[in-house]
């Protein structure tokens, strides 16, 4: 048994099912994200595990309990909201010791309590101040003090950082890992960064229109994308249509208008369902799996049609037989391909994937 079960969870507003019988299982002290566009029903789920929004049906476990129909209070789990909700008129030390007041919780043990969280955020020497007086990643941090302190069986996260600006949203990134692993707490955050999800969570729930589309450690998520949705939605990824030509085991091969692409064999094949000789599929290869050869070689002649600066990286547009491809390279520091250079492209078949059957059209 999970220390979290979310079993066949529906939320309906009216006509509208924001959440579709979704079932998921959270180990003891794992991170784990919900991902996914506006709107897929991700803090509509936070929001049911809280217990701020009433599931439509289904039920919710938490360490063998079922709190499906428990009030919020007697969840007694942490929250950060992303607009932090700090008392204004509340010191950072009263802030962080309100929910232990709440709890009766005894003045030598609670001045402990609040001592030990601020110096987990590294707020001790702040105390006295008011929200007023912080910076916005300090907040970020008195909220985090003031929900971990009262000690909750789950942290549950909505958007958290989304008022930082990037540099200090990604600091923050990596101080609340470090946290959650020093305190083992469960934690469960919304965010439709994928980015930010991939990079701190043990697992990450990509979830589009109320339904999870997949479940899987982020590494896995961007390597073996299960479906279309996935594979555009985590990173990067060019996508092209065709008919599979050949699968005799050994090798399978789509062609894709007048070219033949190859999946290479490895895990990523072995662990699905290798589609067969006439199915209409969809293949992936990530831009930074595409090899770009300025003298014009490899396996097709393409034309850079636009280029982006991204730092240790140029991300290229060129346009081929197969359409518009992207292509990622290492900034080498040498001089950049400029707009209507002839290029050839090329990749390995280990880095096509499989992502999905295609319903053909007639
Ligand atoms: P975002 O990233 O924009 O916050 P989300 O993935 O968290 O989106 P939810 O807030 O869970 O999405 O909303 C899911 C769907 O349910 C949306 O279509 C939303 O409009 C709808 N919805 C959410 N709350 C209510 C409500 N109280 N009444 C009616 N519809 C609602």
């Amino acid at each position: 048994m999970s220390f979290l079960t979310l079993a066949d969870v529906s939320k309906s507003f009216g006509n509208l099912h924001a959440v579709a019988d979704l079932n998921l299982s959270v180990e003891k002290g794992e991170f784990v994200s919900l991902l996914g566009p506006s709107g897929c029903g991700k803090t509509t789920t936070l929001q049911m595990i809280a217990g701020f929004v009433q599931a439509t049906s289904g039920r919710i476990v938490l360490d063998g309990r079922d709190i499906t129909d428990m009030k919020p209070n007697q969840r007694g789990l942490g929250i950060v909201f992303q607009s932090y909700a700090l008392f204004p008129h509340m010191t950072v030390a009263q802030n962080v010791r309100f929910g232990l007041e709440m709890r009766r919780v005894g003045k030598a043990e609670s001045d402990e309590r609040v001592r030990e969280a601020l110096a987990l955020v590294r707020l001790e020497s702040l105390a006295g101040r008011f929200p007023r007086e912080l910076s916005g990643g300090q907040r970020q941090r008195v909220a985090l003090a003031r929900a971990i302190v009262i000690a909750p069986p789950v942290l549950l996260l909505d958007e958290p950082m989304s008022n930082l600006d990037a540099k200090l949203r990604e600091e923050m990134q990596f101080e609340l890992r470090a946290i959650q692993r020093r305190i083992g707490t469960t934690t469960i955050m919304v965010t439709h960064d994928q980015s930010e999800a991939l990079s701190i969570s043990d697992r990450v729930v990509v979830m589009e229109a109320g339904r999870i589309t997949q479940v899987d450690s982020p590494y896995r998520a961007y390597e073996r994308p299960e479906n279309r949705f996935v594979s555009e939605f985590i990173g990067k990824a060019n996508l092209f249509s065709g008919t599979v030509v050949a699968a005799d085991g050994a090798r399978v091969q789509v062609d894709v208008g007048t070219d033949r692409i190859e999946i290479g064999h490895g895990p990523h094949l072995q662990q699905r369902d290798v589609p067969a000789v006439g199915e209409a599929v969809t293949v992936c290869i990530r831009p930074e799996k595409v090899r770009l050869d300025a003298t014009g070689g490899g396996r097709l002649p393409a034309t850079v049609t636009s280029r982006f600066f991204l730092g240790s990286q140029w991300l290229y547009r060129v346009d081929c037989r197969l359409g518009e491809v992207l292509v990622c390279c290492q900034n080498e520091g040498d001089e950049p391909l400029a707009e209507g250079e002839s290029v050839g492209i090329d990749w390995k078949s280990e880095a096509v994937r499989f992502v999905a059957r295609e319903a053909r059209h007639a």
